[in-house]
């Protein structure tokens, strides 16, 4: 079940494509991976989504991933008497701990941690950037503030501080049963929401371990301020432009989305573009040709993948609009452009062992036509090193282990097979040559490249880069090891 496509597709699960007949179809159009939401999803739900993907990823001996997202705090303003209010430009509004229903001067804020948190000269946000206040003064139990931009506010919107630090946990107690619960499944990739500095990844590490692989979304001017140390820390990057365009102005989400493309592909961290790709195709079965021009830039900006929410969680379209994004995947991946403009966002590579083979590797394949690049792994660290310089030939990750094969679903340009560890070099030739041909991806003397670690077997520490040449069956000619 070989893709025809690099960027690799992530579509969320819903209502609209729970069952397994809709599971397959998602997946027979193009899905690498499937992401739950754990905002709207419960446990048994989530558990028998879970098996879906399993039994199909199963049917197909395909590494199909699964992305088990966390809500994180959200936070909601409290109730109004008359259950909505209108807000006028320059008035005053209040923010306080009076339990009582609100009125047009004030409303109850049911989250202590936000009055611990915001000074005067910050900004709220309310239901999803439609109003904005500015903070006049801020105490542990009051927040007064003038509407900026005003409109009418019903009971239990949303509330967000794009300027203020929280001294907050990034799970909630509900994030931590989810994660608990997601991790009992056996998720490959857990997405924490509203991250805001690279020690939320670190601390959340330490209940995750290596059980499964994180990605931070970033959707908060904070983790943006702090993107570097927040890359590092984590395994995988979301540009969350939903979110991020609420918290700040829309018409930043694009630069935002370009720089932190670039510093995930520079540090070898796979980047999820997300959010309103193809919104229009929740009812319609026709994208509008601005939604197709801007999955098209993620592809174009070397993205790992591109996601779907609603489109395929609740819209009425899901299989059309997989095929829709495969569609213009593929296009752009053979526009003449494509390579050029992806060689020209290239980033130089780490003084290390790993990223000398990684670019010697791409190197060779630009200067003898070879069919492919073979990289044996364990945790997948050297695929990820060997895909970061994006090279022209596809990348097929071999490895002994099943949850990185199922990782690597979602990072560019790379297909995992699980086989076993080769019990010598001479295997290890002839097992590559073989999976490439079996593959299609080499014909009788094309040749293919072959990283690995020698010893075999040993991770973290691949050290070798051979080519080999194959035969009319496939088998390695002049094989001298
Ligand atoms: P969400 O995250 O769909 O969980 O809110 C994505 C975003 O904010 O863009
Ligand atoms: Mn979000």
């Amino acid at each position: 079940m070989r893709r025809n496509r690099r960027v690799k597709i992530l579509a969320t699960l819903g209502p609209a494509s729970s069952s397994p007949e809709m599971v397959e179809r998602l997946f027979l159009a193009g899905v690498d991976v499937f992401r739950i939401n754990m905002s709207h999803s419960t446990h048994e739900g989530a558990k028998t989504l879970y098996n879906t993907v399993r039994a199909c990823a199963a049917r197909h001996r395909h590494p199909i991933g699964i992305l088990a997202d966390l809500q994180g705090p959200k936070f909601r303003i409290g109730e109004f008497a008359a259950g909505r209010v209108t807000l006028a430009p320059k008035s005053i509004f209040t923010l306080d701990c009076d339990e009582t229903l609100g009125t047009a001067e004030r409303v109850f804020l049911p989250h202590q941690q936000i009055f611990d948190g915001v000074a005067a000269g910050h900004n709220l946000v309310l239901d999803d950037g439609k109003l904005r206040l500015r903070v006049l003064e801020a105490s542990n139990v009051r927040i007064v503030t003038e509407v900026v931009a005003g409109g009418i506010l019903a009971s239990r919107k949303g509330i967000s501080m794009p300027d203020t630090l929280l001294p907050i946990s990034p799970l909630t107690e509900k994030d931590k049963a989810d994660l608990s619960h997601a991790l009992k499944l056996g998720v490959d990739w857990v997405a924490l929401s509203f991250v805001q500095r690279a020690e939320d990844v670190h601390e959340v590490r330490r209940l995750i371990g290596t059980r499964a692989a994180i990605l931070s979304k970033i959707e908060k001017p904070s983790a943006v301020t702090d993107l570097d140390n927040v890359v590092a820390a984590s395994d995988g990057i979301m540009v969350a432009r939903g979110d991020l365009g609420v918290e700040m102005p829309v018409e930043k989400v694009p630069g935002l989305q370009k720089r932190i493309t670039r510093t995930a592909r520079a540090a070898g961290k796979p980047v999820v573009i997300a959010t309103q790709m193809l919104e229009s195709m929740i009812s319609s079965p026709m994208p509008t040709r601005a939604e197709v021009s801007d999955v098209a830039t993620a592809v174009f900006d070397g993205a790992d993948a591109i996601m779907l929410s609603a489109e395929s969680a609740v819209g009425q379209y899901p299989v059309e609009a997989i095929q829709t994004m495969d569609h213009i995947a593929t296009e752009v991946e053979h526009d003449p452009i494509y390579e050029a403009i992806l060689y020209a966002t290239k980033t130089e590579p780490q003084p290390t062992g790993a990223d000398a083979i990684a670019q010697a590797a791409s190197a060779i394949a630009d200067t003898v036509r070879l069919g492919a690049i073979v990289c044996y792994t364990a945790t997948g660290s050297t695929v990820l090193r060997v895909t970061r310089e994006r090279p022209g030939i596809p990348v097929i990750g071999l490895t002994p282990v099943e949850a990185t094969a199922r990782r690597l679903s979602l990072v560019w340009g790379v297909q995992s097979i699980l086989t076993g560890d080769p019990e010598n070099l001479s295997h290890m030739v002839r097992k590559a040559c073989r999976i490439a041909f079996e593959e299609g991806l080499v014909k009788p003397r094309d040749g293919l490249i072959i990283t690995a670690g020698v010893p075999l077997g040993s991770p973290g520490a691949t050290n070798m880069i051979r080519i080999a040449f194959v035969d009319d069956s496939g088998a390695p000619i002049a094989e001298e090891v």
